[in-house]
């Protein structure tokens, strides 16, 4: 999977910079062109965006979970999260509430979580009507670290809550296109949770709200902030 997926990223890219040539040169009035060549582009896209996760994934699960931890500065990350989702979110209007202390840190892999943390803060937007609310929360206890990303949006069935995980495992084929996820989200954290020896808890209701949440072991805490390098 990671050599065919590495592999399609070459022709992809090809195809992309001839279609957004295309899609600058064809005049408006020749609207059907223009509509095909824009579905190629969305499509081409999307392809592009099943390529890199896939290529991810297959990473994540291929390799031992590498020594590249060291003390992230996890609020930071966060923030520009919350500032990215916001522009996800554009005229939807969510209101994204950021509770993360400023001295959270954890020992980890800072791209892996990067991923991770994205995936869960995008879902919450993708998966909530406008106007939702979304909230960001960080907090540590004597059992570690904890990351909850909640929302107010459309929510699953219970029924649907243990497969989630599994790539491609959708509820509800129906809103694929629409939101063009990839369906390896949550494979994708689940996996980077695997790697730091933590575990993702999913809890939602239908029509409610789900919440998110990423527990880390106590010893990925920084118990002296100022002893390892940020
Ligand atoms: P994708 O979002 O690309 O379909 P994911 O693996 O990230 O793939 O998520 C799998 C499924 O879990 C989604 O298709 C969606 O049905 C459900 N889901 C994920 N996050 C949320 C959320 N915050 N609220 C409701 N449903 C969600």
């Amino acid at each position: 999977v990671a050599n065919v997926s590495h592999e399609l990223k070459t022709p992809l890219t090809v195809l992309k910079g001839y279609l957004e040539t295309l899609l600058d040169t064809v005049p408006e009035e020749q609207s059907r062109l223009r509509r095909a060549l824009t579905q190629m582009d969305n499509q081409s896209n999307r392809m592009e965006a099943l390529v890199s996760d896939l290529l991810l994934l297959a990473r994540l699960e291929g390799t031992n979970a590498d020594n590249l931890s060291q003390a992230v500065p996890v609020h930071g990350m966060l923030k520009r999260m919350r500032e990215n989702a916001l522009a996800i979110s554009a005229d939807k209007g969510h209101s994204i509430e950021l509770d993360v202390p400023e001295e959270a840190r954890l020992i980890a892999n800072p791209a892996e979580l990067e991923s991770a943390f994205g995936n869960l803060i995008t879902n919450a937007v993708k998966y909530t009507p406008a106007g939702g609310q979304i909230r960001i929360h960080w907090w540590q206890d004597e059992r570690g670290a904890h990351l909850a990303v909640s929302d107010n949006g459309v929510g699953i069935d219970p029924a649907h809550i243990p497969r989630l995980t599994e790539r491609f495992y959708r509820p509800d084929n129906s809103r694929v296109t629409e939101t063009g996820g990839t369906g390896l989200g949550l494979a994708i954290v689940k996996h980077v949770m695997i790697r730091h020896n933590g575990k993702l808890e999913i809890k939602s209701q239908l029509g409610k709200g789900s919440v998110f949440t990423c527990h880390f072991p106590a010893e990925r805490l920084v118990s002296k902030p100022t002893a390892v390098a940020g």
